[in-house]
């Protein structure tokens, strides 16, 4: 059998703490964007998924943001791509903090953030989205290159009590929604509404 003697244990036991570590980072690679450390949209899914057939399940409101930076082309191609990141880094931080930790956020595509917001409803998720949109407009992102004026396109969409919808559609209707929020002239949120 396994006698140790001192020491040997201890290096057991290193060894094992290291594994974990790897583990660990492993899974975070592929769960997080390396970039903002939000959710990607592959792990955003998966839980998502979770959150949305639980609200549906105990018809619980259920909201969710899509937010999309105004003219981003312009400022990557007028202050570089570096900046651009920043930006990105920077506006990641500015919604973990302006919303819940039961909140899921997901970099969705490149200068696109999904929102999901258990337990939310219809009017509470526009607040958040006008207070997303103003504390941006109030004040520019700092960079490298000097502050950087910033501002947000969101569309917003919630569950409707008894609706059997799949997590696609709530998805596309917030797509929809920003899709307005673009024509109308950017720098606002617009909400799906049906018939619209
Ligand atoms: P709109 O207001 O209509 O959304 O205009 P826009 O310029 O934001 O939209 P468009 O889709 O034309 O441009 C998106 C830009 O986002 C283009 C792409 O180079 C940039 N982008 C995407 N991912 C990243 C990234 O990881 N870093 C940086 N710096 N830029 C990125
Ligand atoms: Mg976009
Ligand atoms: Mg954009």
């Amino acid at each position: 059998a396994f006698s140790p003697k001192p020491g040997q244990c201890a290096i057991l036991l290193k060894d094992i703490t290291e594994r974990k570590r790897m583990e660990r980072a492993l899974q975070q690679l592929a769960t997080l964007d390396p970039l903002t450390g939000l959710f990607n949209r592959r792990h955003f899914f998966t839980v998502a998924q979770r959150e949305f057939e639980r609200s549906q399940r105990y018809q619980r409101p259920l909201s969710l943001l899509m937010l999309d930076i105004d003219h981003f082309k312009t400022i990557n191609d007028t202050r570089g791509h570096l900046v651009g990141d920043q930006i990105l880094q920077a506006l990641a931080e500015i919604m973990r903090d302006s919303l819940r930790q039961v909140d899921m956020l997901c970099r969705y595509g490149g200068e696109e953030f999904v929102m999901l917001l258990p337990e939310t409803t219809l009017p509470t998720a526009m607040v958040v989205a006008r207070r997303l949109c103003m504390t941006l407009a109030a004040k520019p992102i700092p960079s490298d290159k000097g502050p950087v004026a910033v501002t947000v396109s969101i569309g917003v969409a919630a569950l409707a009590n008894h609706e059997e919808l799949a997590l696609d559609a709530l998805l596309d209707r917030a797509d929809q929604a920003l899709y307005v929020a673009k024509q109308a002239g950017r720098n606002q949120f617009q909400v799906w509404l049906p018939g619209a």
